[in-house]
This record gives structure tokens, C-alpha cells and sequence, in this order.
């Protein structure tokens, strides 16, 4: 064994993958578990998307890009974000990268010297506090509650705030929760980061994925004060493809750029002419997408309350967080005996800073979710 860094030894590995190698497992064992546990649409990435990509390649659009993205690219995301989120970011400063992911890396290594505190309310998707930590920052979590629908509450946040406090996270919609916040929670927080010079890095990858709430951004409110990370894993299908992009301030994204051009370099050439087809013109996709993932969250509120695991309603993105204390002393065992007694793939609360839940993921067919409730009702003693 080699000797590695203190850092990357205190790096937790992610427990939704975990889950997913181990349902893996059992499938590969010929045993039919049904996954609730992705974080991916089941739909196929749309036509026309796939199409530019094959286009890209007979162009021989297949080498190194400018680092920050190409312009036109970086042009239809500042449209974008002017068109969907009444945002004016310039095409500089825009900047795409490998997934999501890589645009929040990059700015919490930009953002964070060692100990700087970034205030995290939780659940939270499991990624941003290792991201932080990693950094050399300092996590900070505020909880919600499931009867406030997991809204964040601003006096929560503002009592989180020291000295040491350089950037708040927010997700809306939530991965976990499916919370989606209220323009006036938005407002509060925005003056808070204002008031007491912050940046709050806002991950709306789940933006299209909304069902009787609206989304908003939050940068409308602080454009100085904000980094508005998206992507188009989530909003067109397109996980594999590994594209994310943040807009926020001309320094911040200068920056971003400046540990990318250190690091990966350019998104996938071939992948950023697809995500600008995508990005121009998927309306019909996502307003399909959307009724179909709606019909699915009501089935499985409807299901899981049913039997007994109370779970809230979310108003976005595609999980939903099913209290287990009728099934399990506790979400670990819970996740255990779902996934070995009823062939079920859930993630456990646990990393997610949620204790006594576990989280389901509905983005799979109606029939699988029918079929997970009658065997979880089973597994419980009780029918659907
Ligand atoms: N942010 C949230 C809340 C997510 O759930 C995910 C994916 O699971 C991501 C960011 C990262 O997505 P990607 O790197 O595929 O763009």
C-alpha cells in the first residue's frame, strides 16, 4: 500500500453508489431487484440531442475546445438563463463543465481557504459537505423538517452565520427532499448573503422537474453575491454525457476556469455540441417528462403513506423520503431489509443528514413502482 493524503483518506465514499454496486450484485446473481436507489431519468436522451452529437463527429468537431466551453455553447446558456430564470449573465461569464459536478468542485476549491464555513441545509445531496471538506472548507448543516415540507428557514441560517461563514449552498429543487423553496425564503436568503457579504452557490440542476410550485432563482435577488450551477443530466436525460454549467461573477467564474484549465480542461467536445441542441430547444421533452413524473410521485406518496411510511409530498425533482420507523429501528437496517427481503434498492437517510428515512427514487416506470409497493406491502404485512 502506498501512503496517501490525510485528505483524501477523511473522503467518504458516496452511499448511493454503494447501494447501487450492492443491487448490482444481486441482479448480476440473476435475483430481480427493482432500483429505486438512481439518480438518473429512465428516459432516453431525446433524438435530436443524439443527433448533433453524431453530427459533431462527422464534422470532425472531435478536439480540444476553449477550457471554459465553446462560445456558442456558452452563448445559448446565457440566453438560457435570461430566457428561463430572468438572469443576465454574459457568455464570459458562463462556463461549462464536466457535469454539474465539476462546475461545484470548481467553486468550492475557488471559493474556500482552510476552515472557511459554508452553511448547508440538510438533507442534503450527499456530495456538497465531502466537496466542501475536501476544499479545506468547513461544512456547516441547518435541518429542516419534513412538516415544514423541508423548507429551509432564513432565521436557521442566519443563526448559522460566523465570522468563518464564506458561502451558503442551496438546492431547489432538493435532492433529497424535493423541497422547492418560496421566492420570499429566496429573498431572505439573498439578504442575509448580501448583509453579510457571502456567496451562495445555488445547484438548480432539478429546475424543469417542478410540479405546483414555480421554480425561481435565487441570483435574481443577489446576481453579485451568487454562482447558479445547472446542467443537463437532470432536464434532458442526459447523465452520460457529462454536462454542467454555472453563471455567476465575471472573478468567480475566471477562476473556475482557471482550476479547470489545470485539471480536465474542456467538457467533452462532442457532448457541449449535443447539450447546445438540447439547451436550444427540448420543450416538448421536458414538458413530458414532467407529466410523467408527476403521475409517478403521486402514485408512491399515495403507496408509501398506504402502508404506513409516511412520506411528504414533494414539489420537485424525483425522490421522495418515506419515514421507516414503522419498518426498522433505524434507516440502515430499513434500507437492509428492503433491499434484501423485498428486492427493493433504497438509499438510507443517513448521509443525506436524515435519520429514520430512506430515499426512493421514482424516476422509473409506473409498473415498477406498482410492483415496489406490493412487495414492501408484503414485506409489511399489509397490501397495497
Ligand atoms: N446536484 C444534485 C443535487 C444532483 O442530484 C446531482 C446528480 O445526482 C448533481 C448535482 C450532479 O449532476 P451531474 O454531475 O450529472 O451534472
Amino acid at each position: 500500500n502506498v501512503r496517501l493524503s490525510s485528505k483524501v483518506q477523511s473522503l467518504k465514499p458516496s452511499s448511493t453508489v454503494g447501494v447501487a454496486a450492492k443491487a448490482l450484485e444481486l441482479q448480476r446473481a440473476g435475483v430481480h431487484v427493482i432500483s429505486m436507489a438512481a439518480g438518473e431519468p429512465d428516459f432516453d436522451t431525446p433524438p435530436h440531442v443524439k443527433e448533433a452529437a453524431h453530427r459533431a463527429i462527422r464534422e470532425g468537431k472531435t478536439k480540444y475546445t476553449q477550457v471554459q466551453g465553446i462560445p456558442e455553447l456558452r452563448e445559448v446558456i446565457a440566453e438560457k438563463f435570461r430566457r428561463e430564470n430572468d438572469l443576465s449573465y454574459t457568455p464570459d461569464q458562463v462556463i461549462v463543465s464536466t457535469g454539474g459536478k465539476q462546475a461545484l468542485f470548481n467553486a468550492f476549491l475557488a471559493l474556500l481557504d482552510p476552515g472557511d464555513e459554508v452553511i448547508i441545509p440538510a438533507p442534503y445531496w450527499v456530495s456538497y459537505p465531502e466537496m466542501v471538506s475536501f476544499a479545506g472548507g468547513v461544512p456547516v448543516a441547518v435541518d429542516t423538517r419534513p412538516e415544514d415540507g423541508y423548507d429551509v428557514d432564513p432565521e436557521a441560517i442566519g443563526a448559522a452565520i460566523t465570522p468563518r461563514t464564506k458561502a451558503i449552498v442551496l438546492n431547489s429543487p432538493s435532492n433529497p427532499t424535493g423541497a422547492v423553496y418560496p421566492e420570499a425564503i429566496l429573498r431572505a436568503v439573498a439578504d442575509l448573503a448580501v448583509r453579510h457579504g457571502l456567496v451562495i452557490v445555488t445547484d438548480e440542476m432539478y429546475e424543469h422537474i417542478v410540479y405546483d410550485a414555480a421554480h425561481v432563482s435565487i441570483a435574481r435577488f443577489a446576481p453579485e453575491h451568487t454562482l447558479t450551477v445547472n446542467g443537463a443530466s437532470k432536464a434532458y436525460a442526459m447523465t452520460g454525457w457529462r454536462i454542467g454549467f454555472a453563471g455567476g461573477p465575471s472573478n468567480l467564474v475566471k477562476a473556475m476556469n482557471a482550476i479547470q484549465g489545470q485539471s480536465t480542461s474542456n467538457p467533452s467536445t462532442i457532448s457541449q455540441y449535443a447539450a447546445l441542441e438540447a439547451i436550444r430547444d427540448s420543450r416538448a421533452f421536458i414538458e413530458e417528462a414532467r407529466g410523467k413524473f408527476r403521475e409517478r410521485r403521486d402514485r408512491i406518496v399515495v403507496g408509501l403513506n398506504g402502508l404506513g411510511l409516511a412520506t411528504p409530498l414533494p414539489q420537485g425533482a424525483f425522490y421522495v423520503m418515506a419515514d421507516t420507523s414503522r419498518l426498522a429501528s433505524d434507516e440502515l437496517e430499513a434500507a437492509r431489509l428492503l433491499l434484501d427481503e423485498a428486492r427493493v434498492a433504497v438509499v438510507p437517510g443517513t448521509d443525506f443528514r436524515a435519520p429514520g428515512r430512506v430515499r426512493l427514487s421514482y424516476a422509473t416506470s409506473l409498473e415498477n413502482i406498482e410492483d415496489a409497493l406490493s412487495r414492501i406491502g408484503k414485506l409489511m404485512g399489509v397490501g397495497v
